[in-house]
């Protein structure tokens, strides 16, 4: 369960080698994947920069696919190095980090993806500090930034303010998962070893770990563990329902385990911060911030002035041209050649919407590209007069509404507000895969008609739809052309695609006609689902671009691709 909010910390120091210093026991816990923990955060912290590109090529072209977060970081670090990144967007600046407003009150926003990001994620953190953007806590289930939390399961409802007013039954459940995870998954020893960057015994553990957890199931792995299997079904049931941290993640029950302990081992999914105003605002920072001391561009310039005020359009097609170069065709015919390309799309869009030369890939990164399995989502907000919630019941003395996590259609419910007396937001419902399908046909009428019938049933006599004000916002991530799904999560059996995935950007291994394209985003990433995984991945390929065209790492500053092959995702056979 959620846990008192604490701020990112400033990084702790790193050897020369790259390889982790001890820290203390209460050092902060940070995304450090095992698969390749590599310290984003120091890297990006080191006073000299992340690389040296030489003066020849100043002003280089190269090509970004995509504005949403990791296209942004992309491009803005490249810019920083004295590139020319030309950033392509098919739709808007953002991508998946975005955020509507409610027309009648522009101020009232809702983040339609990303929308709660943990402490831990440090290489994120680095850019929300670095513009100068306001954050806050997020109010997940039962934590402090939540007044009462409601858990409602086959009719029974529970209202608490702490975790610790929850029964009994709810506190096995929680040391059930916990037993699970330490007797199978080492996960004590994993967190220590992540708070010290202990490197090497990360990657023992998790090594070890990989080939016999790979092909179990989320739901498989709790299943089959002593302490749920002596707690029984009911246990095993309503720990999908409420989950760990955000809630219930029970639509997370047929991915590979290795996907949950990721987020577990990494409290991605605790202590989380919404970011004021929304989401959006940290992209389109990116886009708009002029940053100081570049190499080649004057004071001044930012992504938004290099590009006159607005990306490049959608890409329909990415070939090898006759000089060698990669030609990237616009959909409206406009065609550019590029020395190197970063595409950061959900990478299905590079069989589906954009034509790429099949040969510009090994087979086997495409059979990878072609397996990621995506989780749908779906997210539906009303704007409501004011946070009525907080009104006290004289009957129960409770608040009338609470953050809810129920097993009816709606799952989730959170309540948003920026104080009393103004316009506060309700999402009325966040699901996943099957809870997010039974939404999709629906028009948003439909959807928050069925929602409010929901509520009704658990918080009876509270006239929710009285305070609507405003049209419904409501978005399906796998019905929109530019993404397809809301975010990666490999099934059992796929860790091999996400390591080809992963680690493509580092190109010496492949033939010259394969090398210059690079991939980058979410999905690419060991930890999608999460913003982390975009700016890190993206930071991979910047890496990998400036390689590819004759820079260099900066000495004492190793970036990821130099440190690949000691700290990176092992191969399974
Ligand atoms: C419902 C949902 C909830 C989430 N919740 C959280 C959360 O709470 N915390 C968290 O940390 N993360 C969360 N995430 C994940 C986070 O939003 C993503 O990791 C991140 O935004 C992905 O950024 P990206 O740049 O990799 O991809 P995207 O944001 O998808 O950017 C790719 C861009 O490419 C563009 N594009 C597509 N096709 C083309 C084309 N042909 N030509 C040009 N451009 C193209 C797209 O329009 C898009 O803007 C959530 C995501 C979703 C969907």
């Amino acid at each position: 369960m959620t846990i008192a909010t604490e701020l990112p910390t400033e990084p702790t120091p790193r050897g020369e080698t790259g390889i982790s210093q001890a820290t203390p026991a209460d050092a902060p816990i940070t995304m450090l994947n095992p698969d390749f923990p590599f310290s984003y955060d120091h890297y990006l912290a080191h006073p000299d920069g992340l690389a040296i590109v030489p003066p020849e090529l100043f002003g280089t072209e190269v090509a970004v696919i995509g504005a949403g977060l990791s296209g942004l970081v992309t491009a803005y670090e490249l810019m920083k190095l004295g590139l020319r990144p030309v950033v392509y967007e098919a739709d808007q600046i953002g991508g998946r980090l975005r955020t509507a407003s409610f027309p009648s009150a522009p101020g009232v926003v809702a983040d339609l993806g990303g929308m709660r990001f943990p402490v831990s994620g440090k290489a994120f953190y680095h850019y929300v500090g670095l513009l100068g953007l306001d954050t806050q806590e997020f109010p997940n289930p039962l934590a402090p930034a939540t007044s009462s939390t409601v858990i409602e399961l086959a009719g029974q409802k529970h209202y608490a303010a702490t975790s610790a007013e929850l029964p009994e039954f709810f506190h096995e459940v929680a040391t059930a998962w916990k037993a699970a995870v330490n007797d199978g998954a080492a996960f004590q020893e994993m967190q220590d070893a992540i708070r010290a960057r202990d490197t090497k015994r990360i990657k023992e553990l998790w090594d070890e770990l990989l080939p016999l957890l790979d092909e179990q199931t989320f739901y498989g792995f709790i299943a089959a563990s002593k302490s749920f299997k002596e707690a029984g079904f009911a246990h095993r049931e309503a720990f999908g329902q409420v989950g760990f941290g955000t809630g219930g993640w029970d639509t997370d029950f047929p991915n590979s385990i290795l996907e949950i302990l990721r987020v577990v081992y990494t409290d991605a999914d605790d202590q989380h911060r919404l970011i004021t105003g929304g989401a959006q605002r940290l992209p389109e920072a990116l886009w708009h911030h002029a940053p100081s001391g570049m190499a080649h561009w004057p004071e001044g310039t930012s992504l938004a002035s290099l590009h006159s005020g607005s990306p490049r359009g959608a890409v329909d097609r990415i070939e090898r041209g006759e000089n060698g170069d990669l030609m990237v065709r616009e959909r409206w015919g406009r065609e550019t050649g590029y020395p190197a390309v970063v595409t950061t799309c959900q990478s299905w869009l590079l069989s589906t919407r954009i034509h790429t030369q099949e040969s510009l890939f090994p087979s086997e990164l495409w059979t990878a590209i072609e397996r990621s399995h995506y989780m749908q989502s779906s997210k539906t907000f009303v704007m409501v007069d004011r946070p009525f919630w907080k009104d006290i019941d004289p009957e129960t003395g409770r608040e009338v509404l609470s953050m809810t996590l129920t097993d009816r259609l709606n799952r989730a419910t959170y309540l948003l507000d920026d104080g009393p007396d103004k316009p506060a937001v309700i999402l009325l419902s966040y699901t996943w895969n099957d809870d997010a399908l039974k939404w999709l046909s629906l028009s948003a009428e439909e959807r928050v008609k069925l929602m409010l019938h929901s509520l009704e049933q658990i918080y009876p006599g509270v006239d929710i739809a009285s305070h609507i004000v405003g049209q419904p916002i409501t978005v399906s991530w796998e019905a929109d052309p530019n993404f397809m799904g809301a975010f990666k999560a490999n099934l059992p059996g796929h860790y091999r695609y996400q390591q080809r995935l992963f680690t493509h950007f580092k190109q010496d291994k492949l033939p010259e006609s394969q090398r210059g394209i690079f991939l980058a985003g979410d999905d690419v990433s060991f930890t999608a689902g999460w913003a982390e995984g975009a700016v890190t991945t993206g930071l991979n390929a910047v890496w990998g671009v400036v390689n590819h065209l004759g820079g260099s790492s900066v000495a004492g500053n190793p970036g990821p691709g130099d440190l690949l092959d000691e700290l990176g995702p092992i191969s399974l056979d």
